[in-house]
């Protein structure tokens, strides 16, 4: 599949949109449409169902090692600014940026070799003559605003670049409001804002994107083993929902590429179409981030020492006085076990994953060309999007055979009892072969046609996108027959 032909289809059938089109678009940002706000909102709500609301804390899952709670959580955009100081995104976010004085194109220095220069024909960023590429510079990729009316400078606020953050600042206040007990878990699904370089690849690297983060506490002596858990955990559950085979795959990072807090941390990844052979792009990582994120915020900024160990970063004043370079709140963060009365920092695992680059993927991994009869019973090309029945954006249409007959009635009525469970789409216009055509494109699974024989004996057609075969239900039946298939 070439990826403009996506791109086309999302645009044609209203799954997504370049935000504020008819101004010209501005570069980074995307608008879902009703078939594209459907889909994600099921991506959105199979993870938090999944993960979350139906996760029973009384039984450990196979690979976990022990039983665990989980619990959700919906912190604001604007943090406090010290927030940033103290997780380090302040001094350290930053990618590095290359601009060409000749053409004024911009490039993160890392994907120099992958861009390309507008120059024609195409060539890579410094590769013809007149190419004057500048020295990479560093660029903070958090987005900042101001609050307040009167605000100056030192109101500068900033809009978060991961939802994490309003995780580990809550975690006191989730330990004393409920009665989670380490080890347990706190979601979250919000918006982040990264202003990145180059936003590209469609909807893979956003200005503004949906984030899907869990930070998982647990005792440190346990973390290792609950790392591998959520590592597998994760990549199974794309596998679940349809993101499988060799597109797919779960990549571990190398010893050098792990952060300096971490005995651990995995990729799962996708090759997207947009990519060259060979190459694959981030879904999700999970990574073993050790007491890094709950230290940071008690005692500020960490720095690794000369030792390897992570201390608080100092700088000196004026009258040659060390004080921490950005303060941590002070707050105690450390846990007590009632049980063994043992007081440790819990140890953090994190898989984060970005809701619209999963949403990407099931589009890319969803999009089919293949051959279906029309209503002459001639074989022609279809599109269809091949949706997991769980994530699909509409659950089943409706038709009538012909607007006649009481065929219409009949379709309606079913239609109504469906909708009271599932987005469903009732369409009477045109040939019946367009109409299933129209669902195709739509992923819809199921397709629910009123004809001659309903009116006789009260059965149904009920067609399947993949596999084009049809079966008659009893229409009293509709709802639990696509109920049932749903969810199998
Ligand atoms: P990349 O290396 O591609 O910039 P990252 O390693 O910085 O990604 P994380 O900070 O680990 O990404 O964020 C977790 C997840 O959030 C990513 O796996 C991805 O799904 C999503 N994400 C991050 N940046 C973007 C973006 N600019 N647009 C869309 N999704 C993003």
């Amino acid at each position: 599949m070439e990826m403009d032909q996506l791109v086309a289809l999302c645009r044609r059938r209203g799954f997504l949109f370049q935000s504020s089109e008819i101004y010209g678009g501005l570069n980074g940002f995307w608008d879902y449409g009703p078939l594209g706000v459907e889909l994600k909102r099921n991506i959105k709500e199979a993870w938090w169902r999944d993960m979350v609301a139906g996760h029973n804390e009384l039984v450990a899952p196979p690979g976990a090692p022990s039983t665990y709670e989980m619990v959700g959580l919906d912190a604001s955009i604007i943090m406090h600014p010290q927030v940033w100081k103290c997780s380090g995104h302040y001094d350290l976010f930053h990618d590095m940026m290359v601009d060409c004085r000749a053409c004024k194109g911009r490039w993160r220095a890392d994907h120099l070799r992958s861009a390309e220069c507008p120059h024609k024909p195409s060539k890579r960023p410094g590769e013809f003559e007149k190419c004057s590429l500048t020295d990479p510079r560093e660029f903070n990729l958090m987005f900042k605003t101001i609050v307040g009316a009167m605000g100056g400078e030192e109101d500068a606020a900033f809009l978060r670049p991961e939802t994490a953050q309003g995780i580990f600042v809550n975690f006191k206040n989730l330990c004393d409001s409920t009665r989670v007990k380490v080890p347990f878990g706190i979601a979250q699904v919000g918006k982040s804002f990264r202003n990145e370089i180059t936003p590209r690849n469609f909807t893979f690297r956003s200005r503004e994107f949906e984030q899907m983060e869990i930070e998982f506490f647990c005792h440190p002596s346990t973390s290792r083993k609950w790392y591998e858990y959520w590592r597998d955990r994760r990549m199974a559950w794309y596998t679940s929902l349809g993101l499988a085979g060799e597109r797919l795959r779960l990549r571990e990072h190398d010893k050098d590429e792990l952060s300096h807090y971490s005995v651990g941390t995995a990729d799962i990844e996708y090759a997207f179409p947009f990519l060259s052979e060979g190459e694959y792009g981030e879904l999700e990582g999970i990574a073993h981030r050790g007491d890094f994120d709950l230290r940071s915020h008690m005692e500020g900024k960490l720095v690794k020492n000369a030792e390897g160990c992570l201390e608080v970063e100092m700088v000196e004043i004026a009258d040659g006085k060390r004080v921490p370079k950005h303060r941590g709140s002070g707050r105690d963060l450390t846990y007590r076990d009632d049980t063994t009365n043992e007081r440790f920092t819990p140890h953090v695992i994190e898989p984060s994953a970005g809701a619209d680059r999963g949403t990407l993927a099931f589009l890319c991994e969803a999009y089919h060309e293949d051959k279906a009869p029309d209503d002459k019973g001639e074989m022609q090309t279809r599109t269809v999007m091949k949706f997991h029945p769980r994530i699909a954006p509409v659950k089943a249409a409706v038709f009538p055979l012909v607007k006649k007959d009481g065929m219409p009635e009949a379709a309606k009525e079913i239609y109504t009892a469906l909708k009271k469970r599932f987005i469903v789409f009732y369409d009477e216009k045109g040939a019946v072969g367009r109409r299933y055509r129209r669902q195709d494109e739509a992923g819809t699974p199921f397709c629910i046609t009123v004809d001659g024989q309903t009116l006789q004996d009260g059965t149904v057609t009920v067609r399947d996108r993949d596999s084009l075969e049809q079966w008659r239900v009893k229409s009293a039946d509709v709802v639990e027959e696509i109920a049932k298939r749903i969810e199998e």
